[in-house]
């Protein structure tokens, strides 16, 4: 990128509107974590979600097929229900959400939503039904409608605004300059960690999708935002399918499961209670992080 960039600086300001362009579309892989490598399977067909049952068959991965980063890993998170994937730094967690993205292709085994294999599925229908919000919500060089609006392009301006009250963002919006017509991101006004989180929600909510993938937050937001956020992210997720990459344990306790990834294989999974009383890896995860963070 600085090797296109930097030659583009002189060219005076056309050139500056084309490196942010770059830079923007840049942002957006980061929302979404990687650019997307596959195409659509010939004869491809809709996404048809039934339930939001979401299961992993036997998963193997790697970036370089040379260097394995995901081994036989099994997983169904049911309708409605809310897994929890934990693990220290690089084992694999974030992995997981782009292959359901399908940003790669498994190497062996498959990843089915309701039954049906996400490489016989449409990209665009895939990705219209799960919604993901990641560690830090990128915004677009643009208005605060268009950036709620963005998760539903044909939404009204009711949607929105029902949206950004759902995500406790509107009463904020309504104090800017030039309430929801107020230009944020980059070269507009600058939001807060958690003002950006917010509306990355709104724009979830108004997505409306029954999956979730939910990177949760490692940007340092005070303790009462994060917590006030992690309150209207578990609102979000009733009724959904959702699947968490957790940093921290304490916001994944009550999750229906957890799952302990190490080096790219499941080590432990269960509940929080009966994965503290078996005192294996998770303990030790909850016993450390007790420790570092106390409450
Ligand atoms: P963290 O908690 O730090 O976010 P994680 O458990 O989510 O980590 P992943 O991001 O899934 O870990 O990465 C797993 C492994 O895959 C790491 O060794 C990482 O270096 C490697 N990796 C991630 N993305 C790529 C990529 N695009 N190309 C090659 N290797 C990658």
């Amino acid at each position: 990128m600085i090797q296109i960039t930097m030659p583009l600086n002189f060219l005076g300001t056309v050139y500056r509107e084309i490196r942010q362009a770059l830079i923007d579309m840049g942002d957006m892989f980061d929302l979404l974590g990687q650019p997307a490598e596959v195409q659509d399977t010939p004869g491809s067909t809709d996404l048809n979600v039934t339930g939001g049952h979401v299961a992993l068959r036997d998963v193997a991965f790697g970036y370089d097929p040379a260097r394995p980063i995901l081994r036989g890993i099994n997983l169904d998170v049911a309708p409605g229900q809310t897994v929890a994937i934990v693990g220290s730094s690089g084992s694999g967690k974030s992995t997981i959400g782009r292959l359901l993205f399908r940003f790669y292709d498994v190497n062996d085994g498959a990843l089915l939503i309701d039954g049906q294999d996400v490489r016989d599925v449409t990209q665009a229908s895939l990705h219209a039904q799960i919604g993901v919000v990641p560690q830090d919500t990128v915004l677009f060089n643009d208005t605060v409608h268009y950036n709620i609006a963005y998760g539903r392009p044909d939404a009204t301006e009711d949607d929105i605004i029902a949206a950004a009250k759902a995500a406790k963002i509107h009463d904020f919006i309504v104090g800017l300059p030039d309430g929801y017509q107020t230009t944020v991101g980059e070269r507009g006004l600058k939001l807060s960690g958690g003002e950006k989180q917010r509306v990355g929600i709104a724009r979830t909510l108004l997505k409306n999708p029954p999956i979730l993938l939910l990177d949760e937050a490692t940007s340092a937001l005070d303790t009462e935002t994060e917590m006030e956020i992690q309150a209207e992210l578990k609102a979000m997720g009733e009724g959904r399918t959702v699947i968490t990459i957790a940093h921290r344990l304490s916001t994944i306790a009550d999750a229906d499961q957890i799952v302990v990834l190490e080096q790219g294989v499941i080590v432990e999974e269960g509940k929080h209670d009966d994965l503290l009383a078996a005192a294996g890896r998770y303990a030790h995860l909850w016993n450390r992080q007790s420790e570092d963070e106390p409450a």
